[in-house]
């Protein structure tokens, strides 16, 4: 057991998927948890998501050692105000989300000094959401990235390490920043260029009536797949990761001009380089054990 007791705050698919990986290592004596509709705290009971659902956050973060935030992005700031003045002296606080300086601005003025907080991001996710649609293995072999505030006690990080590799996952340090530029090029922007996608070949479904949906297996499903993920979430990762986000979208748009330009031209020379170095950093991605070749994507080595 690494923490007595571990309070969710949300009750989503991360964090469904923390209490079902916790209680698969044992690794907390109790997991008390909550979110903001009665909907979702009496479907989480109904499924014994937790040991205790309450009402209140601020009831879940009583004498809790570890206090998750697991709500998105724009609402970490207002759950941190509401919960401060009821945290436990010496408790580590952290949350999950996906964009880490905009975060800590938020976070970080309302909590006392006498708790840590150890911000936190696990690099992984499905376009599901809420509390049915967590399950043990989410983290299993994908990266947690801890960006630790200064002045947080090595002990402190090292205790919610364990916890991340108790719930089967690898650990990395980072700053902040570093972490949004990272995220802004592996998760964010491609997450905008599927929504953009889906968008496009939906404003020529109209021509094209139902072609667009029939041979969607070209490539075009996993697009949809990760067009679907939660809109809350996704717009409030735009929102607060501006600056990495358009920097990398610039560039973005940039080397779309350039093959673009090579495909008027007829440069197929150039065409053909960017696609076999393209393809050489999809199978780097195969060698660090971050995907499968399956020739369905992966999509059938996962849920
Ligand atoms: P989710 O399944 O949509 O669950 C979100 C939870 O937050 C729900 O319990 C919801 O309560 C609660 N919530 C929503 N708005 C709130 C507000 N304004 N105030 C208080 N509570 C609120 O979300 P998730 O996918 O678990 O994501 C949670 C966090 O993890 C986000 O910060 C996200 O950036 C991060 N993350 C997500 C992924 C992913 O792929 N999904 C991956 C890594 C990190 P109700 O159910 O009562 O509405």
């Amino acid at each position: 057991m690494i923490y007595q007791r571990v309070a969710l705050i949300g009750l989503g698919l991360i964090a469904s998927s923390m209490a079902h990986a916790i209680r698969r290592g044992g690794l907390a004596g109790e997991i008390i948890g909550t979110a903001r509709s009665a909907e979702t705290r009496e479907i989480a009971r109904e499924i014994g998501l937790c040991d205790r659902v309450v009402d209140t956050a601020t009831e879940a973060v009583q004498g809790a050692d570890l206090v998750v935030l697991c709500v998105p992005v724009g609402a970490m700031g207002g759950v941190a105000e509401e919960i401060a003045p009821h945290l436990s002296k010496g408790c580590t606080i952290t949350d999950v989300g996906s964009v880490k300086k905009a975060v800590i601005d938020a976070v970080a003025p309302h909590l006392p000094e006498n708790v840590h907080f150890i911000p936190g991001h696990p690099l992984a996710g499905t376009e599901h959401s809420g509390p049915r649609s967590g399950f043990a293995e989410l983290f299993d072999n994908r990266w947690n990235i801890l960006v630790p505030t200064p002045g947080t006690p090595p002990e402190a990080t090292e205790k919610l390490r364990k916890l991340w590799e108790g719930m089967g996952a690898n650990v990395e340090e980072m700053d902040p920043e570093h972490h949004d530029l990272v995220l802004a090029v592996t998760s964010h922007c491609p997450h905008l260029i599927a929504y953009t996608m889906v968008g496009v070949a939906d404003d020529l479904r109209r021509v094209t009536d139902s072609e667009v949906i029939k041979y969607s297996a070209a490539g075009f499903r996993d697009f949809t797949r990760i067009a679907a993920s939660d809109p809350t979430m996704w717009r409030d990762v735009f929102l607060n990761n501006k600056e990495a986000t358009l920097e990398i979208l610039g560039r973005f748009t940039e080397e779309l001009f350039a093959l673009q330009r090579a495909i008027r031209t007829g440069d197929g020379e150039q065409l053909f380089d960017y696609f076999t170095h393209t393809r050489a950093i999809r199978r780097g991605i195969i060698e660090a054990g971050q995907d499968t070749d399956a020739p369905d994507f992966g999509r059938g080595a996962k849920r």
